[in-house]
Parts: C-alpha cells; sequence; structure tokens
C-alpha cells in the first residue's frame, strides 16, 4: 500500500505513549523543580509537567501555581505549562503529570494519601484547547509521602483527560 510521505512522519498514539513512559521519571522531576517557585493553592503546593510534540520532536514544559499580584487569584501550574506550549509553537500535548504536596501544618489523612483533579477552570482549558485531547495521558501524584531519593512512597493515579472532563 503507497502511503504519503508526510503521513509517514505522522506519529501514532502508541508511539507518543512509549515516550511518555520513557521521559516519565524527568516529567515527575520538571514538575517537582517547577513546584519550588510555587504559592500554595488550596494549600497544596503544585507543579505540573507536559510533555509536547511539534511535528518533529518532544520536548517538556512545566508550570507552577502562582499569584501574578498579591491579591489575586492562583493560575493553575496546569494553565503556565500550556502557555509555554503555544509560545513554543508546540501543537500536541501527549501527556500532563501534576504533582502536588500538601502545606498543611495538621495534614488530615486525605491530604496524604489522595491526588488532586484538575479544578474546573482546568477542565474547561482541556475540553478547549486544540493541543489537548481526550486521549491525553493525565497523571496526578501526591508525593507529600514521597522518598523524592527514589520516588518510592508516592500516591500516583494515572488516567486520560477524557476520564476527568467527564
Ligand atoms: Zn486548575
Amino acid at each position: 500500500m503507497d502511503r504519503h510521505p508526510a503521513l509517514q512522519l505522522e506519529k501514532t498514539e502508541a508511539e507518543h505513549h512509549l515516550e511518555y513512559e520513557r521521559c516519565w521519571q524527568k516529567l515527575v522531576t520538571a514538575a517537582q523543580e517547577e513546584r519550588q517557585h510555587s504559592e500554595s493553592h488550596r494549600s497544596f503546593k503544585v507543579g505540573c509537567a507536559m510533555l509536547a510534540w511539534n511535528g518533529k520532536r518532544y520536548e517538556i514544559f512545566a508550570g507552577s501555581n502562582f499569584k501574578p499580584h498579591k491579591n489575586d487569584k492562583t493560575v493553575c501550574a496546569e494553565k503556565e505549562a500550556l502557555r509555554k506550549i503555544r509560545e513554543n509553537g508546540f501543537e500536541r500535548v501527549i501527556a500532563i503529570v501534576v504533582v502536588s504536596q500538601h502545606s498543611h501544618t495538621e495534614p488530615t489523612q486525605e491530604d496524604s494519601t489522595k491526588t488532586l483533579s484538575p479544578c474546573a477552570e482546568c477542565q474547561q482549558m482541556f475540553r478547549d484547547a486544540q493541543e489537548i485531547k481526550p486521549t491525553t495521558i493525565l497523571t496526578t501524584i501526591n508525593d507529600s509521602n514521597m522518598d523524592t531519593a527514589n520516588q518510592s512512597g508516592g500516591i500516583i493515579q494515572e488516567r486520560t483527560v477524557a476520564d476527568v472532563i467527564k
């Protein structure tokens, strides 16, 4: 069967997924590093790393939640990561990794054992953004009790965007 040469450059979903698995550790580390600049949102410090594809290569973009000005609403880490992807002309988000850690002085059990689900605004952004597909992988991690040296002990939930925007 003859295929158009341009089509052969297209990556399949399986190839994208493989790349996500290959750079999983890098994504987690990028989100954790970015979170160091984070300001607490719902008493959680959040970092987000997205694996993006521009038709030729993959790149990781990360953001943290922050307040532009003292009295402003917090801008979500997811929004910040997507802003960078657009700035750099990437066309497709393959995976979103959100890492959160509570900043409660007296944490409930849930603070350390549940991962954060994207807020309503982020869910809307996932629906609207051309770059984000229902098949985009969405991994949420609560690493409040994670041993960052060997990445063990965190709570990890892997879903797709379709699972959270229902
Ligand atoms: Zn949000």
